[in-house]
């Protein structure tokens, strides 16, 4: 972290994904290291459902904690919510059943005065979290690309929302030959 923070000088935001690799006692030994650092946020440091742990980790901390990229629905974001574990929720809302969903955990997590920085598929997310009253973070991934005739307009650090109506993207033909052939395979006799 101190060649990466050298490196880059201090006005580029660092952020350190543990991906649930670490326990408890690992988590506390990493997070007082990290605190010189000034994260934006240290995530997913412990197992997802380890709702207690984050929260002592939070409260141990003055480097935001977050996590809930794995989490499933927005009965288990509570859980999290209720334990005050995270200064900042990553919902997924396909994982979580959808933008309904989303929307339902966005405006708790607002109630909770929670930053938000969803997970993956920024095609879906980049809509839901503009219409979050804190300004939030959205994950870059390029993975889906293929999926959408369109592409996300994105400078210095920033993604620019469309006009065009809905999500503002549409299925490519290559999406829809993909959709073409499962259901080609599943009427067979
Ligand atoms: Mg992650």
């Amino acid at each position: 972290m101190t060649a990466v923070r050298e490196h880059l000088g201090d006005d580029v935001p660092l952020i350190v994904d543990a991906n649930q690799q670490w326990d408890r006692p690992a988590t506390q030994r990493m997070g007082r290291a990290l605190e010189q650092f000034g994260l934006i946020w240290i995530e997913e440091p412990l197992d997802a459902y380890d709702a207690q742990g984050h929260a002592a980790l939070a409260a141990s901390l003055d480097t935001p904690i977050a996590t809930g990229e794995m989490l499933a629905s927005v009965a288990e974001h509570q859980e999290l919510l209720r334990h005050n574990a995270v200064d900042l929720i990553q919902p997924d809302a396909p994982r979580i059943g959808g933008i309904t969903q989303f929307l339902k955990l966005a405006a708790f997590a607002e109630h909770q005065h929670l930053q938000l920085a969803p997970h993956f598929a920024m095609e879906i997310h980049l809509h839901l979290a503009a219409a979050y009253p804190h300004e939030p973070w959205v994950e870059h991934f390029d993975w889906l690309e293929t999926l959408f005739n369109e592409r996300l307009r994105i400078s210095d650090g920033r993604m620019h929302l469309s006009s065009r109506p809905g999500l503002g993207i549409a299925l490519s033909e290559q999406a829809r030959a993909w959709t073409q052939a499962v259901r080609e395979v599943g009427t067979r006799p």
